[in-house]
């Protein structure tokens, strides 16, 4: 029996969560995807997404308070995105080290606000604590169409996945602090193509999109020649990085080529980077060379 969190890991500490977590009937999706899915009624679903950032984890404290702030809702936003979704209302929980400046403090919601803004995110409560570290906690409700929503769950194999944009160096270009959440991109993909599964990039593309394979009990291949780089990044940080907070998704081979050949996809930056294989056959990458590369998960571990 492990008897720590860094024995245990992060992921099948969560699995034991969500083998005894309490469940009702209204439960449609709980714990195990981006966010949660509850009943609703008429033709809606109700979403419900947390993040927690620590200071010097998620954030230095030399940040700019205003970009924390939006990070602190962003990563939010970006994971109601990843279900089809629209964010509505938020709550933001505080814990705020002993003699932290209001100044810091007021500037960190000021970020969080015009971000709200932006997305048309109400900001309507939470929790003023005192703690150790500074730490933000941001729950964020949505909404999804019945029709409209994706889970980590559903790809098939034959399945061409997509990214909507460049990958890698986020953490060092300081894109994990001003990244735009997909909810457009999202919705655009949604209404036209009915992607099988989707997910947002925040532990890393490998590691991410391990997450579908493992949900959908499929395999994959990626092919390197087509993973769009951000400037400066190098192909492992296009795989391993965290915090790119594009999304992956999957669509059939029909849908695939109709996203590549419409014209509407130049407003885009989706590129199709791989394909969904049988589970058996695990995850690889097609190298330049013409060589098959087994890709090993080690995304971002807090543990
Ligand atoms: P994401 O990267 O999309 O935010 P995570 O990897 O953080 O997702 O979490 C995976 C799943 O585990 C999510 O459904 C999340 O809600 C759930 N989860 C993580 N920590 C806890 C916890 N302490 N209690 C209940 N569920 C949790
Ligand atoms: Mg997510």
């Amino acid at each position: 029996m492990p008897t720590s969190l860094k024995q245990m890991g992060e992921f099948d500490f969560i699995k034991h969560l969500r083998k005894n977590a309490a469940v009702t009937n209204d439960v449609v999706l709980g714990i195990g995807d981006d966010a949660a899915v509850i009943k609703s009624s008429g033709n809606d679903l109700e979403l419900l997404a947390t993040d927690m950032l620590v200071a010097n984890i998620h954030f230095n404290k030399k940040d700019l308070p205003q970009a924390i702030g939006r990070k602190a809702l962003a990563c939010n936003i970006s994971d109601i995105a990843a279900m089809g979704g629209w964010p509505k209302a938020a709550v933001v929980s505080i814990g705020v080290p002993a003699g932290t400046a209001v100044k810091f403090l007021k500037a960190i919601f000021d970020g969080m606000n015009k971000c709200a803004k932006e997305y048309k995110v109400a900001l309507v409560g939470g929790d003023t604590v005192r703690a150790k570290e500074l730490v933000i906690n941001v729950a964020l409700t949505g909404r999804v169409a019945k029709r409209n929503l994706i889970s980590r769950s559903g790809a098939e194999v034959g399945d061409q996945i997509f990214v909507t944009g460049p990958l890698g160096g986020s953490l060092k270009s300081g894109r994990h602090l001003s990244f735009k959440p997909r909810v457009i991109e999202a919705q655009f993909l949604c209404r036209n193509y009915k992607p099988h599964a989707m997910i947002d990039i925040s532990d890393g593309l490998v590691a991410d999109l391990q997450h579908i394979l493992d949900e959908s009990r499929v395999g994959a291949v990626l092919y390197e020649e087509k993973i769009p780089l951000n400037h400066k990044a190098t192909l492992q940080g296009a795989l391993y990085d965290g915090e790119d907070f594009e999304l992956i998704c999957t669509l059939s081979k029909t849908k695939a080529e109709q996203l590549l050949k419409d014209a509407d996809k130049k407003k885009y930056d989706f590129a199709c980077i791989g394909e969904i294989v049988a589970e058996g056959k695990g995850l690889h990458m097609a190298t330049r060379k013409g060589n098959r590369q087994k890709l090993n998960v080690k995304g971002y571990r807090h543990f």
